[in-house]
């Protein structure tokens, strides 16, 4: 069975502990590969070699780095194959989606900042004639990455990709629960040539080598996507320190359908903003919002097209949905459904676990769940369930809308469907959200600023903005 190895100082090491943990394909629900399960002494090793790469790195050219880039992506285009499986197989999405998402991102990151630091540039202020401002942005030192599960290699480069272009050196670490195409990176690291020390991949769980991460006084800022509550633990940890944070967290974003939408295109978009990567997407709406003029017709379309969705092993090519990640994720989805019925809720289509025969028998797989006649307020419209599971409810008019839609803690994501011009605008202003969508869903730019507000986040990356996140600004004052 496949050992997973760390990637520190330019090498595939083995961790301190000598000791590895299970590491599960959530479509069979067998054990297939083992993960270091690494400690603070592996972080310290990473610190270390970070720190020896750190000068050469840094004072590379803007263009001598996004060439160390330009080449990773290159690597990750040829190896698209591989590295979409070995997604699928680690996370449970259907290939399809890896293939076609996941890992022609996770090179557009690297390709993406790549170029954008070739662009970057800083301000100057002229206040007289005689005296000029212009703002130095240097690299930090050694930026800690941490990610989540959902989308694996796509959000792991989405942090580690600015970081270094940035000039910083970097400890990355995956979710334990997918650590493979992280892993896969690090071959294609040492194929690009990377300098050892520059980026070193630390895998092992969350309280041990997460935890050391952000408690380690010499890495000086921290990208973290994850849940709410780990992020709180992590800016407690960091607070005293004052380290650079982002921190992207969880969601419960809203859906809002106005009666005078593009029908055909709101319906074949939401059933993708519901349920894309079995609803583990944190930008996913989970709260459907219809203006009651078409709630009937939505409610009997919406569920006839979600019950033809395709639950099945998601190496199958007509696979629209494959397991959830883990078994401890579909206990936490089923137990959600169970509440939504003592909330009152009904379930409209799905409800229960598939399960599917022969190869995928004891997969991890929920069917595409829709429920309605449930309050705004109680626990199922609150809480972050972040599974294949829905809600949906009537408003009138837009007032309304906007009440319900921004009566939750959090406030990553909104969406938008109406063809009254003045309306989107002014949604697009008052939602509470840090991304509102109008007429689309998961369309991105990556030059524009991404992150949470409420308790989905503290500050953005993206573009420009992940570039200044990794860099510290000096201003420079001259009179001549
Ligand atoms: P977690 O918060 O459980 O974990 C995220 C990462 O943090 C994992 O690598 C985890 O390791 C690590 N971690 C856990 N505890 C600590 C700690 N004390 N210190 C440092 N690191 C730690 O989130 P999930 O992996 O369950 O991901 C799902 C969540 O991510 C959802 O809430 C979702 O909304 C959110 N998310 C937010 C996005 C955004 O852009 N705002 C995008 C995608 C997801 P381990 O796996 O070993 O526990």
């Amino acid at each position: 069975m496949q050992k997973i190895a760390n990637y520190i100082a330019g090498k595939l090491l083995p961790p301190a502990s000598g000791e590895y943990i299970d590491n599960i394909d959530p479509a069979i629900g067998k054990v297939y590969s083992h993960t270091p399960d690494s400690d603070e002494r592996d972080i310290g090793q990473a610190v270390q070699a970070a720190q020896r790469a750190f000068p050469v790195w840094s004072a590379k050219t803007a263009g001598q780095r996004a060439a160390y880039l330009y080449r990773l992506s290159s690597l990750i285009d040829a190896n698209i194959e591989k590295l979409a499986l070995a997604e699928s197989v680690d996370n449970g999405k259907p290939l399809a989606l890896a293939l076609a998402v996941d890992i022609p991102r996770a090179s557009q990151n690297f390709h993406f900042f790549a170029s954008a630091i070739e662009q970057f540039a800083s301000e100057s202020h002229a206040t007289s004639e005689r005296v000029l401002n212009y703002t130095l942005r240097k690299p930090i030192g050694i930026a800690g990455c941490i990610s989540p599960w959902n989308l694996p290699l796509y959000l792991f480069s989405w942090k580690i990709a600015p970081a270094l272009a940035a000039g910083n050196c970097v400890i990355a670490k995956p979710s334990e629960i997918t650590p493979m195409t992280a892993f896969l990176l690090s071959e294609l690291c040492i194929e690009a040539g990377f300098p050892g020390g520059v980026l070193n991949i630390v895998h092992g769980l969350g309280h041990k080598v997460g935890a050391a991460i952000t408690a380690h006084s010499d890495i000086g800022v921290i990208s973290f996507t994850g849940g709410t509550r780990t992020g709180a633990e992590i800016a407690r940890t960091t607070a005293p320190t004052f380290k650079k944070v982002s921190l992207e967290l969880g969601g419960k974003n809203p859906t809002l359908i106005f009666a005078d939408c593009q029908y055909d295109d709101m319906l074949d978009t939401t059933l993708r903003s519901s349920f894309t990567n079995q609803g583990q997407i944190c930008l996913c709406g989970s709260r459907i919002f219809v203006e009651r003029a078409v709630y009937a017709k939505f409610k009997q379309d919406f569920v006839a097209r979600t019950r033809e969705l395709t639950v099945c092993d998601p190496l199958e090519p007509e696979s629209r949905l494959g397991a959830v990640v883990s078994q401890q994720h579909i206990e936490k989805i089923l137990s959600y459904i169970e509440l939504a019925k003592e909330e009152g809720g009904t379930i409209l289509c799905g409800g229960e676990r598939v399960q599917l025969t022969g190869r995928c028998k004891n997969g991890f797989f929920v069917a595409p769940t829709v429920i309605e006649g449930l309050d705004a307020h109680c626990r199922t419209n609150q809480e972050e369930i972040f599974g294949p599971v829905v809600t949906i409810m009537p408003f009138e008019g837009e007032d309304e809308a906007l009440k319900l839609a921004n009566s939750t803690e959090y406030g990553l994501a909104a969406t938008v469907w109406t063809e009254n011009l003045s309306r989107a605008h002014r949604l697009g202003s008052e939602l509470q959200a840090g991304v509102v969508w109008v007429n689309c869903w998961l369309l991105r730019d990556l030059r524009t600023p991404f992150g949470g507000t409420k308790s989905s986040g503290v500050g953005r990356e993206g573009g420009d903005e992940a570039l200044r996140f990794f860099t510290e600004p000096k201003n420079v004052c001259i009179k001549f």
